[in-house]
């Protein structure tokens, strides 16, 4: 993609949610937009950091490793949030690259995932992702099971737990998933909301998200004018 489309898109998406945000009263909370940049060229990583962006999303650990090591050193700022399904096996790497990680979904990998951050002393804020449509083909703790297991993360593992994800299923309306939630985090006094992409993050920033997760809307082309 053209660098000036990139930016331009950039600065639309920033400008959109600062508007939203403001029109449903929720300006007091800051809304970071995670520039998803999985599949994404270094080229176009490189138009996004000459824009000024710092935070981006990757949903693998290899190919963020591959894509972003070296552009660490000159962006010390960058701020990279793991968005993917966590393999136990790369919870090590994980630890050490990533400074969200935005995927804690089951005990297993919560166990991991704190032993890993003792021996490196390194703690990634680590969000809760939770399956709020019960897709059993999706991660996500389950909903039955999620206030034992964000209490459990907390007190038996000692995770930084600052908020939660969702990813709600394709093809329904997504804002009973993301009020579902708000209301988990609220009870667990939680205060970061990871939820709403390119197609519904307009309806999850008024129902209090903090991180917006953008990939296409990112990338896409300028439409020509005859197109509305
Ligand atoms: C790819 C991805 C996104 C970005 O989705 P778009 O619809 O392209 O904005 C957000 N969250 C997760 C977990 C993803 O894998």
């Amino acid at each position: 993609m053209e660098e000036t489309d990139l930016a331009e898109n950039l600065h639309r998406i920033q400008e959109d949610i600062i508007s939203i945000s403001s029109r449903s009263g929720m300006s007091h909370r800051s809304v970071v937009l995670v520039a998803v940049t999985k599949m994404r060229s270094l080229e176009e990583i490189r138009f996004l950091l000459k824009a000024g962006h710092r935070v981006f999303g990757e949903n693998k650990v290899q190919e963020a490793q591959d894509k972003w090591l070296g552009l660490r050193k000159d962006y010390p700022d960058l701020c990279l949030h793991l968005i993917g399904r966590l393999q136990t096996n790369k919870v090590r790497r994980a630890v050490t690259f990533f400074d969200v990680i935005e995927t804690v979904d089951r005990p297993k990998l919560a166990d991991a995932l704190a032993h890993e951050m003792q021996l490196q002393s390194r703690w990634p804020d680590c969000l809760i992702q939770v399956n709020t449509g019960g897709e059993p083909q999706k991660s996500g703790i389950q909903l039955d099971d999620v206030d034992s297991f964000i209490i459990a993360c907390q007190n038996i593992w000692k995770l930084p737990v600052k908020g939660l994800m969702c990813i709600p299923p394709a093809e329904v309306e997504p804002t009973i998933h993301f009020s579902l939630l708000q209301k988990i985090a609220t009870r667990h006094n939680l205060t970061q909301l990871s939820m709403g992409m390119s197609n519904d993050f307009v309806l999850a920033i008024p129902l209090g998200a903090t991180y917006v997760r953008i990939g296409t809307a990112l990338f896409q082309k300028k439409k020509n004018c005859h197109q509305t």
